[in-house]
Order: structure tokens, then C-alpha cells, then sequence
């Protein structure tokens, strides 16, 4: 009895491992199917054999016996083969409508919206127009973050029942990621009446919203593009309406923009340029002009300022102001900021002990640069890698770097200064320029931005400028360099404002590494002879 129940126990577990699974249930069905089969023969002919006494009746009886088989075996066939299609066709059109359709909103989504569009411009005549708008949530992200997916979720589907009522029934809408997508017809909407549609779209995303007891507000950028003239597709659409969206929040956000090439291509071209620095970068591309910062009076060398440059295939020599401006918003600039200190503080090592030592080299720093502790970090490691004394470094920064993110910044530049750097506040007077913050700030040194310079004896009003700031930096000891001096008056203009410290084409453009050691060998010798004249 025990081996009996530990057989059935056997059998039922393996019928549930195999239930379910399409080969074993025809097969179960067909064993049902025989043995119905089976029990029904024998037990109609004992019946059949019970009732009927004559063979001829029994052989007649046995033909409408089959006859009744098939019939009722087909109907059930017919019956079960319905009720299993018919749910694998819900399934199945459960299982479209889930990958086609929003969950949250029950819009089209990306997916369905190609193939809709698609189709609607195959259909369309020669002198139809469309026009596609992508439109986004500005930082849509923080709702998700700080109020949770489930309010974010609330706030799309409130405003999807806002937005739907606003298109024409012909015209399609769809959610894409963090917004929803109009396709519209133009026929229906002339210029001025598309962007009334614009602003309507706005109006109704920017009222408020009660959430779970909670006001809140969201705004909405969108990019517009038009059929034919920006895409033939709705993939070309939609690409040329989210660069849209992409140049407008370049300059705010809550606002619409239409699709503008020349943009697009400028963006197109920062694209390609950036991936070329990267590699560049990789291949340590990059390299290092030097300019002269000279004591005036003396007519002396006392430093050089590291100047980046970059040859890239495409584009030829690119101006660092273009580039560094550039890969400040891609996070190239952490890779270029390594390689700046890297290279000035390997420079400084190999001048400790020849005649150069008494050059202090300036190198700039950007201001993510400045921001990252990450860098400051990289920075420590590299001064005690190479063992060097950091005093003839100069870290030129730029008032940008200082209001991006004051608190860090000057508790960095503290860092640097703990670690021997001197430092420079660069561009002075092309920015914000307070003169009140300037006793604070950990600097050592003040540069003029060339700006001045250029209107020396033209502007007599930036002339006092000029004086004030000079006499501002005597008082506060701040060592003046003033940049951009192209010409003797500017030189001489200085040097009767007791300024000692210049630099700028007058003196000197910037040079590759061996001229500029060249010239201070050459200063050297001259120095050296012009002793030994004395002496003699
Ligand atoms: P900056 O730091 O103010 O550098 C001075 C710029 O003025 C340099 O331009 C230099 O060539 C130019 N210059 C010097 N003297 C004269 C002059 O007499 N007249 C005129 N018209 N220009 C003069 P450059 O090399 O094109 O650099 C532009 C800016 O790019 C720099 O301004 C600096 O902000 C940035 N930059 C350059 N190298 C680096 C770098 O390695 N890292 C970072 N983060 N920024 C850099
Ligand atoms: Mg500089
Ligand atoms: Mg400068």
C-alpha cells in the first residue's frame, strides 16, 4: 500500500512539473480523448447488446453509434479549439496593446506613434503639411526623485487628461518618455495658429496641480519640427524636433522652439569635436605654448603662462576659449585639467635645477576644475609624486570658477595654497568684478584683463578705472599682472602707474617649450655680459 501511494505521489508530481506546457497537455488530452474513446465502445456495445435482441438492428444501431461519436467528438473539438484560440487572441492583443500603448495614460507610444505617423504620411498628398511637436517636462526628474515615481506618475496622467481634449480628432498624440508627442496637420493650423495651440499646450501644463495635498507646478519645453521640409519620417521628425528642444534649453526652459538647421549643425559640429578632444586626449594630442610674464622695469622675464593648444582633424587649430568652454559641459575638462597639471608640474620638476628655477609657470584652471575635489585630490598625489615644491606654480582662475560654487571654491583654493601654489584671479575686470570680495578671496596675485589694456589713452573713464584698480591692488598686496599689453604707450602708461608685471604681445607671443627656453638662456647671457661690462 505504501509502495502504491509513493507511486502516485511520484505520478502527480511529475503531471504538475509537466502541466502547463503545450506537449504534454495535447497529450493528456488525447489519452482523455482514447480512453473516453475506449469506455464509451465497450460499454455502448454491452448496452446496446442489453437492449437490442436482433443482429440486424445491433449492426443498424452500431452505424449511428459511430455517426454519434464523430458528431459529438467534433462539436467538442469545435467548442475547445474556440474558447483556446479566443484566448490566445485576447492574449495575444493584450500583449500588442501593452507594447503599443501607455500603460499610464492609454496614448500611443513611441513604438505605435512610428508606425501611425508613418502610415499617415505614406497617405498624405503633395501639398499636405505637419507638423511634429516633442514636448519634455523641464527637470521632470527631480518630481520622480524627491516626491516619488507614484506622484510623478499622478502629475503625467493629470495632464494627459488636460492635453487630450486640446487636438483635433484626426490629429494623433502619444507619450514618449518624459512628455507627450502632437502630431498635428498644418491645413488645420496656420503659423498663428499653431503657436495659439503652442500656448494652450503650455497653459494647461503650467497650472497647478493638487497631488496627494501637495501644489505643485510643471513646466514644459517643446521643440516643433515640420513635414517635409525638416524629415520625411517620423524618426527624422523626431530627431530634428528633440535638437529643437535641446537648442532651446540651451537658453531656458518652458518655452517652444522651431527646428533650426544652421543650430543643428553647430551642435552637429560640437558633437564631432568633442569626440575628437576625447581621443586626442587619449593620445595625448594636446599640447603647451608658453607666454612671457615679464617684470617692466627690469625688462626680465619672471615667468610663463602655460597656454593650451589642439589641432583637431577636422576643424584645424581650435582656440581654447572655444574648446575648454565646450568640454566644460561634457566632463572633458576633468581629463584636461589632469593633463594641464600633469604636464606644468612634470615641466617644474625638470627646471628645479638648471637655470630656470627661479621661473614660476602659470597654468589655468577650469571651473569644474576648481569645483572637484576629485582634482584636488589628483593634484596632492601629483605633488608628492614628483617631490616637487609647488611656489613657482601659479593656478590662474577666473571669477566664473569663484561664483559657480563659492563656498567649495575657496575652500579648494585654500587647499592649493596649504599645498605651496600660489594663486592668480585671471580676467579681472571682464566679469562680475567686485571689489569687495577681492580682500577675501585666498589670491596672491591680480591679472588685468586685456580689455583695459586695449583702451589705454582712448577712454579716459576706464583709464581711472584702471588707476583705481591699481591702487586697490598696492593696497591689499596683491602682486598686479595686466594682460594684453600690445604696445609701447600701454608698456609705458603702466610703468608710470607703477605697474611691474606685464604680459602681452609687446613682449612676447606665446612660444613653443624650446623657443621659450631659448629666451630665457638668451636674457641670461645678456644679464650675464651686461655684469660682467659693469664689473669691468
Ligand atoms: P587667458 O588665460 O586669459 O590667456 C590669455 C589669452 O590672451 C591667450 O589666448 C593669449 O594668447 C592671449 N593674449 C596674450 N597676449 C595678448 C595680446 O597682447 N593681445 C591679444 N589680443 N591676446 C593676447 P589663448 O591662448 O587663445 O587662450 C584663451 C583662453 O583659453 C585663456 O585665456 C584661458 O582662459 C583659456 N585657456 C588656455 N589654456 C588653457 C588651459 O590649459 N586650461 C584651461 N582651463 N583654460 C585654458
Ligand atoms: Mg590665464
Ligand atoms: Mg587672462
Amino acid at each position: 500500500m505504501r509502495r502504491l501511494l509513493g507511486f502516485l505521489q511520484k505520478v502527480n508530481q511529475s503531471i504538475l512539473k509537466f502541466q502547463g506546457r503545450p506537449f504534454f497537455e495535447a497529450v493528456r488530452f488525447l489519452i482523455i480523448y482514447l480512453l473516453v474513446g475506449v469506455v464509451w465502445i465497450v460499454w455502448s456495445d454491452k448496452w446496446l447488446a442489453a437492449v437490442v435482441s436482433d443482429y440486424e438492428t445491433f449492426v443498424e444501431m452500431q452505424t449511428y453509434k459511430g455517426w454519434f461519436y464523430v458528431i459529438t467528438s467534433g462539436v467538442l473539438f469545435f467548442v475547445i479549439l474556440k474558447s483556446r484560440l479566443s484566448l490566445l487572441k485576447d492574449l495575444s492583443d493584450k500583449l500588442i496593446h501593452q507594447a503599443t500603448y501607455d500603460e499610464l495614460t492609454q496614448l500611443p507610444n513611441k513604438s505605435k506613434l512610428t508606425q501611425m505617423i508613418d502610415q499617415m504620411i505614406g497617405r498624405c498628398g503633395l501639398d499636405d503639411r505637419f507638423a511634429l511637436i516633442c514636448m519634455d517636462f523641464d527637470d521632470f526628474s527631480n518630481v520622480n526623485e524627491l516626491l516619488g515615481y507614484h506622484i510623478g506618475d499622478q502629475l503625467i496622467s493629470s495632464i494627459s487628461d488636460r492635453v487630450k481634449p486640446l487636438i483635433n480628432q484626426e490629429d494623433i498624440i502619444g507619450r514618449d518618455s518624459d512628455g507627450f508627442v502632437f502630431f498635428v496637420n498644418l491645413d488645420k493650423y496656420p503659423e498663428d495658429q499653431l503657436t495659439d495651440f503652442l500656448e494652450e499646450i503650455k497653459k494647461s501644463v503650467n497650472q497647478s496641480l493638487n497631488i496627494e495635498n501637495q501644489m505643485l507646478f510643471l513646466t514644459c519645453t517643446m521643440g516643433i519640427s515640420q513635414f517635409p521640409q525638416d524629415g520625411n519620417s517620423f524618426a527624422e521628425l523626431y530627431k530634428a524636433a528633440n535638437a529643437a528642444i535641446h537648442q532651446l534649453k540651451e537658453k531656458g526652459k518652458n518655452d517652444y522652439h522651431f527646428f533650426a538647421e544652421e543650430f543643428h549643425l553647430k551642435r552637429l559640429e560640437r558633437v564631432t569635436m568633442m569626440n575628437e578632444l576625447r581621443n586626442s586626449i587619449d593620445n595625448r594630442d594636446l599640447h603647451f605654448v608658453f607666454q612671457p610674464i615679464y617684470q617692466m622695469t627690469e625688462n626680465r622675464i619672471i615667468g610663463f603662462e602655460t597656454l593650451i593648444r589642439w589641432e583637431s582633424p577636422t576643424f584645424g587649430s581650435v582656440s581654447p576659449a572655444i574648446f575648454i568652454e565646450y568640454s566644460e559641459n561634457t566632463g572633458l575638462i576633468q581629463l584636461i585639467d589632469e593633463f594641464v597639471f600633469e604636464s606644468v608640474i612634470r615641466l617644474r620638476k625638470e627646471w628645479c635645477h638648471n637655470e630656470y628655477k627661479d621661473i614660476v609657470i602659470s597654468l589655468n584652471l577650469s571651473a569644474k576644475g576648481l569645483a572637484s575635489a576629485q582634482l584636488m585630490a589628483k593634484v596632492a598625489s601629483l605633488v608628492q609624486l614628483y617631490e616637487i615644491d609647488p611656489h613657482h606654480i601659479q593656478i590662474e582662475i577666473t571669477e566664473t570658477a569663484l561664483i559657480a560654487n563659492f563656498d567649495i571654491a575657496i575652500e579648494h583654493l585654500h587647499f592649493l595654497r596649504n599645498l605651496g601654489f600660489s594663486i592668480a584671479l585671471d580676467d579681472f575686470g571682464s566679469g562680475y568684478s567686485s571689489l569687495t570680495y577681492l580682500q577675501t578671496l585666498p589670491i596672491d596675485t591680480l591679472k588685468i584683463d586685456r580689455m583695459f589694456t586695449k583702451n589705454i589713452g582712448l577712454d579716459a573713464k576706464q583709464d581711472m578705472i584702471l588707476e583705481a584698480i591699481i591702487n586697490l591692488a598696492a593696497q591689499l598686496d596683491l602682486k598686479l599682472v595686466i594682460e594684453g599689453i600690445e604696445n609701447v604707450q600701454q608698456r609705458d602708461f603702466l610703468l608710470e602707474h607703477q605697474c611691474l608685471f606685464g604680459q602681452g604681445y609687446f613682449f612676447g607671443q606665446p612660444l613653443e617649450l624650446a623657443k621659450a627656453c631659448e629666451l630665457v638662456k638668451k636674457e641670461i647671457k645678456e644679464a650675464n655680459s651686461k655684469n660682467k661690462g659693469d664689473m669691468i
